[in-house]
C-alpha cells in the first residue's frame, strides 16, 4: 500500500510537472483554437460582411455605390479616422432592415466564430441606430432572439445580447429607448455605451444607467483607446455608472490606482487587438503589449473582435494568434484569456463553471 502511495505521489509529481511545461510552452495556432472560448466585445451592427451587405442590399432594393465587395473593403481600408469609420458603418448597416436580416446577419456572425471554438458570444446592438431609420424594435429583438434560437438549435453555441446607448445621442434619447424595450429586458443581460467618447461623458448617463440597474440590467461601458479625459472617463465609469467591465479599457495601464481599483474591484477588461490596429504601424503591438502586462498584473483581460465585419473579418482566435506572434504567449496565458473570458461573462454560476471546466479539459489534451 504505501509502495503505491509513494508511486501515485511521484506519479502526481511528475504529471504536475509535466503540465507546468506545457503551459510554459510557446502557444500555436492549433491550441488557441482549440480552447473553447467566450466574446464579450462584438458589435451585432459590425458583423455584417461586405458580401452579405450587397446582398442584403440586392433583396431589400436599396441602392448601393460599390460594384463588389472588394470595393466596399477598399472604402474601409480608406477610412482611418472615428468619424470616417462610423460614416462606412452606419452606411453598412442601412440595409439590415426586416427581422430575416437580423437573424441572418447574426447567424452568419455566429457560425465563422463556431469554427474558432467560440462557444458564447454576448453581443452588443445599437437599437438607437436602428429606430432612427424606422425599423421598430420590435423588428430587431424579434431578429435577434430568433437568431438565438437558432444558434442553441442549429449551431449548439449560445448568443446573449446587450443593448448599447450612443455616447454621441442625449441620455433622453437612450431613457427613451430603455424603457420602450421594457418587453425584452428579460431577454437581454446589460446596457452598454459606444460610439464616439464626447467631453460630457459618461456623467450624462448617470441617471439611464441607475435606471436600468434598478430594472435588473448589468452594466458595460466603452472606453476607447487614448482618448481625451481617458482616465477620468474610466473613474467615471466606475463610481458614476458603476460598470462591472471596460471596453477597451487599455489606458487603465497609466494610473496605478485606477490598476488597483480595476483589480480590487473585479472589472473585467474586453480589449481588442484588431486588424485595423495592425495596418497603422505599432498599434497593433501597443494594443498586444497592454494585453501581456495587464496578464502580468493579473486583470481580468480579454481578447475580443469589436467590428470584424469592418475589420477584415478576424475573429478571437485570429486576434489571440496575432497577440502571440507580436508579444509571446504562452499556453498557460492563452488558457488565462479564455479563462478570463468566462469569468467575467455574466453567466449563472453553475453555467460558468461548466465553461471553465471545458477550457481546462481541452487545454490538458492539448
Ligand atoms: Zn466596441
Amino acid at each position: 500500500m504505501r509502495r503505491w502511495r509513494l508511486a501515485a505521489r511521484v506519479c502526481g509529481a511528475w504529471l504536475a510537472a509535466a503540465g507546468a511545461l506545457r503551459a510554459a510552452e510557446p502557444a500555436t495556432k492549433e491550441f488557441i483554437w482549440a480552447i473553447p472560448k467566450a466574446e464579450l466585445h462584438i458589435h451585432f451592427e459590425g458583423t455584417l460582411e461586405p458580401e452579405h451587405y450587397l446582398e442584403l442590399a440586392k433583396r431589400n432594393a436599396l441602392p448601393v455605390r460599390y460594384a463588389t465587395a472588394a470595393a466596399v473593403r477598399q472604402r474601409q481600408r480608406d477610412g482611418r479616422d472615428l468619424k470616417s469609420f462610423i460614416e462606412v458603418y452606419e452606411e453598412l448597416l442601412s440595409v439590415i432592415r426586416t427581422e430575416a436580416d437580423f437573424r441572418e446577419v447574426t447567424l452568419a456572425h455566429l457560425r465563422r466564430t463556431k469554427a474558432q471554438q467560440i462557444v458564447y458570444t454576448e453581443m452588443f446592438f445599437d437599437p438607437q441606430m436602428h429606430t432612427e431609420r424606422g425599423i421598430p424594435l420590435a423588428t430587431v429583438f424579434a431578429g435577434l432572439l430568433a437568431a438565438q434560437a437558432a444558434a442553441r438549435d442549429e449551431l449548439g453555441v449560445r448568443v446573449e445580447y446587450i443593448m448599447c446607448f450612443n455616447r454621441d445621442r442625449s441620455a433622453e434619447s437612450a431613457l427613451a429607448i430603455l424603457e420602450a424595450s421594457r418587453p425584452w429586458h428579460r431577454r437581454i443581460l446589460g446596457v452598454g455605451l459606444d460610439n464616439p467618447e464626447e467631453k460630457d461623458f459618461p456623467r450624462k448617463f448617470a441617471g439611464v444607467f441607475a435606471r436600468a440597474r434598478s430594472l435588473g440590467l448589468r452594466a458595460t461601458s466603452h472606453c476607447d483607446v487614448n482618448q481625451p479625459n481617458t482616465l477620468a472617463h474610466h473613474w467615471g465609469c466606475l463610481d458614476e455608472l458603476k460598470v462591472e467591465r471596460i471596453d477597451h479599457g487599455i489606458n487603465v495601464l497609466d494610473d496605478p490606482a485606477l490598476i488597483a481599483a480595476v483589480k480590487a474591484r473585479g472589472i473585467g477588461l474586453t480589449v481588442c487587438p484588431t486588424l485595423m490596429e495592425a495596418e497603422i504601424p505599432g498599434r497593433l503591438e501597443f494594443r498586444a503589449k497592454a494585453v501581456k502586462q495587464m496578464l502580468e498584473l493579473g486583470l481580468l483581460v480579454t481578447i475580443n473582435s469589436d467590428d470584424p465585419g469592418l475589420m477584415r473579418g478576424l475573429l478571437v482566435g485570429d486576434l489571440m494568434l496575432a497577440v502571440h506572434q507580436t508579444v509571446g504567449l504562452t499556453k498557460a496565458e492563452i488558457v488565462t484569456l479564455a479563462e478570463n473570458s468566462f469569468r467575467i461573462a455574466w453567466l449563472p454560476e453553475a453555467e460558468r463553471a461548466t465553461y471553465l471546466a471545458a477550457v481546462r479539459a481541452a487545454a490538458a489534451i492539448k
